[in-house]
């Protein structure tokens, strides 16, 4: 089955008494059993459910994976992975990583035990030095947030395996319509499914997808044990998301480009990031390693702080808002918003400035997108 008709269909027929042609909701918390020994492979709602279970086997396809946990969120996703391992475990990531999850490594799992090390993921050669006998696992996130940095995955899960270290992928931002993980030797991945996978901005939810029964066994405890797994109601709306993911993956990058475009040529705009142009530094590794440049890019303008904030003011049909993958268009202030818990010294190291917006293109028409910019952008 092609990706668009696996979208539609796996996983989502699970009612052979009525034949329903979509999933039914269960918010049973548990199950009856037949007798002592058999029940009909769920008791427990926590540990297995028949709507969540469509939604894991939906996610599972798309990837490619084994198997696939859903979550409450993004964040317990990467939870559940980071206690696969142990204290004195030491974990390579990337310094521009979404800023929830450099939190969680940094506060959170550095007082557990585990130590994490940041570097610049696209430089190959920094990565392999920053191995170390304690090194488990390298962290990868790619396209970075908010400048679009592309990580070149095969190059790094080479490294990995040549020191024995497993790899983790946060796919968030392409989506496996775009990019999957898994083709370029990743081990694990992991979505914040509130971004395109569910796309339409009304549910919080994470999963984790893995691709040895290892891995799977390992997270399918982790996430029961911890209790992450999301409700079945949320479940059933990501499902439902999903459905539609490959038309929509399809305006939102025909809507991206046209703008990338538009705000490329415009004199008011210094710079645009967005893997799609033919100018971005990592264009031709993109083109390589994913089947789309997505939709999420960023820009700076000229003027600063006071020219932010005429734009932000004069946008009507972009939400001043954080967050993405959802079918409106969104645009937001990395400095006092996305990137707010940086320091402003880490925020200028990793090249975020006083100029710098980003936006969630949705699917709305490319021209009344760049209209709307147009009439932002004047003087
Ligand atoms: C949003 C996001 C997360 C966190 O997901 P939540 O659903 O908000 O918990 C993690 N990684 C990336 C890349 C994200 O964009």
């Amino acid at each position: 089955m092609q990706f668009e008709t696996r979208c539609v269909h796996v996983g989502v027929d699970k009612d052979s008494t009525y034949n329903s042609a979509t999933t039914p909701i269960y918010p049973s918390s548990t199950f009856r059993w037949d007798d002592l020994k058999t029940h009909r492979g769920f008791d427990y709602t926590r540990s297995g459910n028949p709507t969540r279970r469509a939604l894991e086997e939906n996610i599972t396809a798309l990837e490619g994976g084994l198997d696939c946990r859903a979550t409450c969120t993004g964040m317990s996703a990467i939870t559940a992975t980071m206690h696969m391992f142990k204290p004195g475990d030491q974990i390579i990531a990337g310094h521009d990583i979404y800023g929830g999850t450099y939190r969680l490594f940094d506060s959170l799992f550095r007082n557990m035990g585990i130590d994490f090390v940041f570097v610049r993921m696209g430089d190959v050669e920094q990565v392999r030095k920053a191995i170390t006998p304690k090194t488990k696992c390298i962290w990868i996130e790619t396209p970075s947030n908010p400048l679009l940095n592309i990580v070149d995955i095969a190059a790094i899960t080479e490294v990995a395996k040549a020191a024995g270290l497993i790899t983790i992928a946060d796919n968030t931002f392409l989506s496996p319509y775009c990019q999957r993980p898994f083709e370029h030797g990743v081990d694990v991945v992991v979505h914040s499914t509130t971004k395109y996978l569910n796309g339409h901005s009304d549910v919080v939810g994470g999963c984790v997808v893995t691709k040895t029964k290892e891995h799977a066994d390992k997270i399918s405890y982790i996430v029961n044990a911890l209790g992450l797994a999301c409700s079945p109601f949320d479940a059933w709306l990501v499902l439902r998301g999903i459905k539609t993911l490959g038309p929509r993956m399809e305006a939102h990058q025909r809507g991206a480009m046209a703008l990338a475009n538009f705000l490329n040529q415009h004199p008011a705009i210094s710079h645009v990031y967005y893997p799609g142009l033919v100018d971005h530094p990592q264009h031709a590794l993109a083109k390589r390693q994913q089947s789309g440049f997505g939709a999420m890019l960023s820009f700076d303008v000229h003027g600063g702080r006071p020219v932010v904030e005429k734009i932000v003011g004069r946008l009507k049909l972009f939400q001043l808002a954080e967050s993405l993958g959802g079918v409106e268009s969104l645009i937001e202030y990395p400095d006092s918003m996305s990137h707010a818990s940086m320091t402003e010294a880490a925020r200028r190291e990793a090249g975020i400035t006083a100029s710098t917006l980003r936006v969630s293109v949705g699917i709305e028409h490319p021209d009344d997108l760049i209209a709307d910019f147009q009439q932002a952008l004047q003087d």
